[in-house]
Order: C-alpha cells, then structure tokens, then sequence
C-alpha cells in the first residue's frame, strides 16, 4: 500500500494506491479549476494580515511584491540608529506562507498595471540579471490591493534628490550610515567650526510621529553613544524639527504633543512651527515661515523628510480607468470593495473607506423603520432597528456617545427639550442631523491595514457560509456580501516614543500616559506585536545589547 501525499493548489489529496493517485491528480485539478483565485499585491501590514488570516482551503491565493519579507515598520525608527538590527525587524513572507495548511504562491515582483476588463494584473519581477522573461501576467477572480503608500514630497524641489526617507528598511539603513558619515566628516582636519555645525546639523521635516520617533532616537544616540567617541564635536550638533502645522503630533491628544514639545525643548531639539520647507539643496533647507512670510536658509549635514504619503503611479491610472481619477487616494465601500470595480478589493495605506452618509438614507430608513405605515415613528420602532442602523452606520454610535446620549428619547427631543413620543419624518431627519460630522477618514496606520486585512480575510472565509445563510441586516437587503457587517475599526492607542526612556501613549477610553512606565509598555506592547517568535527573540536581544553594550557606531 503507497499512501502518497499530493499537495495542490491548497488541497491535501490522500490516495491508496498509484492508481488511485492519478485520479486524486485529475480530481483536485479539476477541483483547483472551480476554486476561485485570490492575488494578492503586497506584503505589508494590510497584506500579511490578510494571508495569515485567509483559510486557504477554498481559494487559490497568489501573492505578489516586490521584497519578499514582511518589515515591521513601528520599529524602523530604532533601526536608523542602531538600537535595533534590520534583519531583526522583517520576516521572510515565506516563512509566514508555508505555515498553512496548504499552499500559498509567492512571486517576487512588482505590480504594473491592474486590467479589471480582462481580470488580470500585468507584473515585473524586480530581481535584477534573471535569465528569461521579465514580465508576467497572473489572472484572478478576487483581487485584493494591498500596496500601501509611497512618500510625499509635496512636489518640493530637490526633496527626491537631496532628502532620506524613512518607509523601508532600506532607508533605515541608509539613515544609519549618513549619520556616521556626518559624525566622521565633522571631525576631519581643516574644517572650520561652522563647517562641523553644518556636517552636524540634523533636520527632519514633518512633525509627525514617524518624524518625532526618529529625533527622539537620533537625540539618544548622540548623548548616549556618539558624544563619547567624538567628544571633539559633541557641543556642535543641533537637531531640528521642522513642522508647518502649529504643534508636533498634532494628531495625538494635546497634552501629549505638548509633554513631547516640552521635553524636545529640555532635550535641545529645535522644533519650527508654522514653516514650510519649499527647497532642499545639497547643504542647506529653504523654508518659509507663515506667519511673517519670510524665507529662511538653514544649513544642514542631512535631511530625513517625513511628511506624509501618497497615492503610487500605478494605483493612480487604476483609478482613472474606473471612474475614480478626480480622487487623490482610492475609495473602496464599507465592506472594501474598490467603488466602480467589483471583485476587486483595497486595503491599508493605498486606501480610504468611503463611509456613507446617513442622510443620504433617511427616508429609507425612516420607510423601513415605519411598520405600521402611520407616518410617524415611534420610540418603540426606532429602537427596533437601531442596531442596524448602527451596524451601517457606524457614525451613529459614535453620535451617541460623544454627545453622551444613552436613551433614544434624549434623541427625539424637540428643539425646546421635551421629550416626545413619536417623530415625523421632518423630525426625524433634524434628531440625526448632525450624526454625520461623526465620520473621519481613518489614519494610514498599522493598525488600520492590519484590522482591515483580517476583516476581508473572514470575509472570504465565510462567502460560502453567508451566501447560502445571510445574517446580515435585515433592514438594507440580505443577499451576497451584504450578508457581512460592513468594516468598522477599532483604535487601540497609539505610541510616541520620545527618547530617553520615555514614552507617551494614548490608550481607548480617553486615558493619556506618560513617562518611563509608558516605555516599558511600549516595549512589552511591541515586543508581543511580532509575527514570529524568531523576530521576537532578536527584537528583545537588541534591546538588551544595547542597554549592556551601547549602539554598535560603526558604519
Ligand atoms: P505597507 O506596509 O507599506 O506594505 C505595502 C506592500 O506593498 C509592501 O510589501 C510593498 O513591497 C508592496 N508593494 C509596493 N508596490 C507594489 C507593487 N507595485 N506591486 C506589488 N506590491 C507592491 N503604524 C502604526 O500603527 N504604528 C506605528 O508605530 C507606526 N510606525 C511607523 C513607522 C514608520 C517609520 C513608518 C514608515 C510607518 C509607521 N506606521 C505605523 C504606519 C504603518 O507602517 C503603515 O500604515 C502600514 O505599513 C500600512 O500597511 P500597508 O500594508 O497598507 O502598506
Ligand atoms: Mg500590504
Ligand atoms: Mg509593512
Ligand atoms: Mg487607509
Ligand atoms: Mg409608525
């Protein structure tokens, strides 16, 4: 007796004997063919989150990217200085592949061009000196965008020539070096000191986190480590920060932009407020500050520019050919399917939830919510169906509770404070009008892409299920993809770290934390991030190095 073991196409096939096989060859190929195919582009929060999700047993799925591991960005602004190794913040996709139970492709390239007539998306594989055909096209029944973003440089001139990034590893290495290359050129022979200030002034232009992390790291590594191993110049470097909103992490809680102002300011980094950089050149930035429309040159040895992200080439003709080309960032429905291209879905950064308007429904709903046709609502039918309205429009609860209403009758109150008993229609429309202020596009965040990811993966976990038993909201159809609650996110805090052992972190529930305890939070929250316990281990090693050790300096 031969038990042989076939894997296809996500199939475990068991046969008894050869003969058995071949059938168990040709039946799997057979069922592969009716299997729907998923391709995946991109390997990324939003896509790796999707993958680890997926049950592969009714897809085919395919993946493609141009860099064949998973990178944990949150942590990149350590691996710009050292604190922590790049090879201890990215995970082989493979490895995160191989341990389904069935099998995931994987193909190393770049997408071109997505052809939604024809299903298919055009690729390029990005190894460089490949013996045969560069170009290839893969076919899907799902697609699933994945992308993510790429820097902003807000067309300013000399940004692309002259200016670091801070999105890939690669960049984070690159940032390592040039801040060694700095150091050493400062303390060559014959400069002049305003030659060593310049080499060693440090400019970052966003005051974002991404931005504040990497001062905050770049601030430790000099007083940590590099003071003492160039004591020459150690008084000559200056950091600066230069942000052209009012207030650094302006998207956090104000007492934490403020904490992180406050202590940049005991640190001696410069923050700029209220200036726009309009030129980068070689050895200097050209700004201008808003409020007296004044330019300024400020010289500097490097520039890091981190000031937000757009929409990638490739994903901007996608969106002229479906009807979205007056936008700047791709719109997918609740659910996330891309608006004006079915079967087709996005996720993460290259994205945005078109959230809909509850105003645009309100006779609808009221129609719907009105069931003995009397014109009028009541409290009692109001309540009926107000779980499936906030199913669908998730804004309402978010009316609800910031306006602290935890009674519908708080809601249909006339405008003199009365309670009432039933509404109209126009009355209606006037207790919820102003539940839509409630939307906000969501950030292009980890934690966005990640939840997002795992949101669609259930999705085509349970397309089968749902399709054959919908559950979903009675009020608004329940057929088809309808049968699964729209995407709703759940923000669990955000970090900031700030340097020197401290942290500030916004936590759910309005709570604010701050300090060196918050660290320590920080450190236990990243450490459990890891999507492997090989990256978790090394993540905890270089921790631990560097506070026995110090940063390893060389270039
Ligand atoms: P990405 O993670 O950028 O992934 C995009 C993927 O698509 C990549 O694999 C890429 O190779 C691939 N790709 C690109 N072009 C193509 C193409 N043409 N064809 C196929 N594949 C392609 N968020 C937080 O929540 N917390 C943090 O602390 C935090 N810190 C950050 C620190 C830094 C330095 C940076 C840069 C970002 C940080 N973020 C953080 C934001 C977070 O990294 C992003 O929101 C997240 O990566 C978005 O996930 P994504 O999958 O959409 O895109
Ligand atoms: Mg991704
Ligand atoms: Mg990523
Ligand atoms: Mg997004
Ligand atoms: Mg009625």
């Amino acid at each position: 007796l031969v038990v042989s073991c076939i894997s296809s196409g996500g199939l475990l096939v068991y046969a008894e004997n050869v003969d058995n096989n071949e059938k168990a060859v040709e039946r799997s190929r057979l069922d592969s063919k009716k299997r729907k195919k998923i391709v995946v582009l991109g390997t990324g929060w939003a896509g790796t989150s999707f993958l680890k999700d997926m049950d592969i047993s009714s897809y085919d799925v395919e993946v493609v990217s141009p860099r064949n591991y998973f990178a944990f960005t949150p942590l990149l602004p350590s691996v710009t200085c050292g604190t922590v190794e790049a090879r201890s913040v990215v995970e082989p996709v493979r490895n995160i592949i191989k341990k389904r139970n069935g099998e995931i492709q994987f193909w190393e390239a770049e997408c071109l061009k997505i052809d939604p007539e024809n299903h298919q998306v055009i690729c390029r594989s990005t190894i460089e000196n490949l013996v045969g055909e560069n170009d290839f096209s893969l076919e899907y029944d799902h697609l699933v965008v994945a992308v993510g973003a790429q820097v902003n440089t807000f067309n300013t001139p000399g940004v692309v020539e002259h200016c670091h990034f801070l999105k890939e590893v690669e960049d984070a290495q690159k940032i390592r070096r040039t801040v060694i290359d700095c150091f050493e050129k400062a303390v060559l022979p014959g400069l002049s000191d305003e030659e060593r200030r310049t080499n060693l002034h440090f400019v970052i232009v966003g005051g974002g986190p991404t931005g504040v992390e990497f001062a905050a790291e770049l601030h430790d590594f000099v007083h940590e480590d590099l003071v003492k191993l160039y004591p020459s110049v150690k008084d000559l470097v200056k950091i600066t920060v230069i942000q052209s909103g009012d207030h650094i992490l302006n998207t956090f809680d104000e007492r934490i932009s403020c904490f992180a102002e406050t202590k940049f300011q005991r640190d001696g980094i410069e923050v700029l407020t209220g200036c726009r950089v309009v030129r980068v050149s070689e050895h200097s930035v050209n700004m201008k500050v808003k409020s007296t429309g004044e330019y300024v040159v400020v010289p500097h040895g490097m520039v890091v520019w981190s000031t937000g992200v757009g929409t990638r080439p490739f994903v901007k003709d996608f969106m002229e050919e479906i009807g979205q080309g007056k936008r700047w960032i791709l719109a997918t429905d609740e659910w996330l399917q891309v608006k004006g291209c079915p079967d087709v879905y996005a996720i993460g950064d290259c994205t945005t939830v078109d959230q809909r308007k509850i105003m645009e429904d309100i006779s609808t709903i009221f129609e719907a919510a009105d069931t003995d046709r009397s014109g009028t609502l009541t409290i009692e039918e109001f309540q009926d169906v107000l779980e499936d309205i906030i199913i669908r429009y998730p804004q309402v609860e978010l009316y609800l509770k910031s306006n602290h209403l935890f009674q519908v009758t708080e809601l249909f109150k006339d405008s003199q404070g009365n309670e009432r008993e039933e509404v109209d229609i126009e009355g209606f429309k006037l207790a919820l009008s102003h539940v839509d202020s409630q939307m906000k596009s969501l950030p292009a965040t980890a934690q966005v892409a990640a939840q997002q990811g795992s949101y669609l993966a259930g999705c085509f976990n349970r397309w089968e299920q749902c399709n054959a038993n919908p559950e979903g909201p009675r009020l608004f159809g329940s057929a088809g993809r309808h049968a699964f609650r729209p995407f709703t996110y759940r923000h669990l805090g955000q970090f900031a770290p700030l340097g020197g052992s401290k942290a500030a972190a916004e936590l759910p529930g309005d709570w604010v934390s701050m300090g060196r305890s918050t660290q320590w939070l920080w450190y236990s929250v990243y450490a459990s991030k890891q999507v492997s316990w090989r990256t978790r281990i090394l993540v905890v090693w270089d921790w631990t190095r560097r506070y026995i050790f110090g940063r390893d300096s060389s270039r």
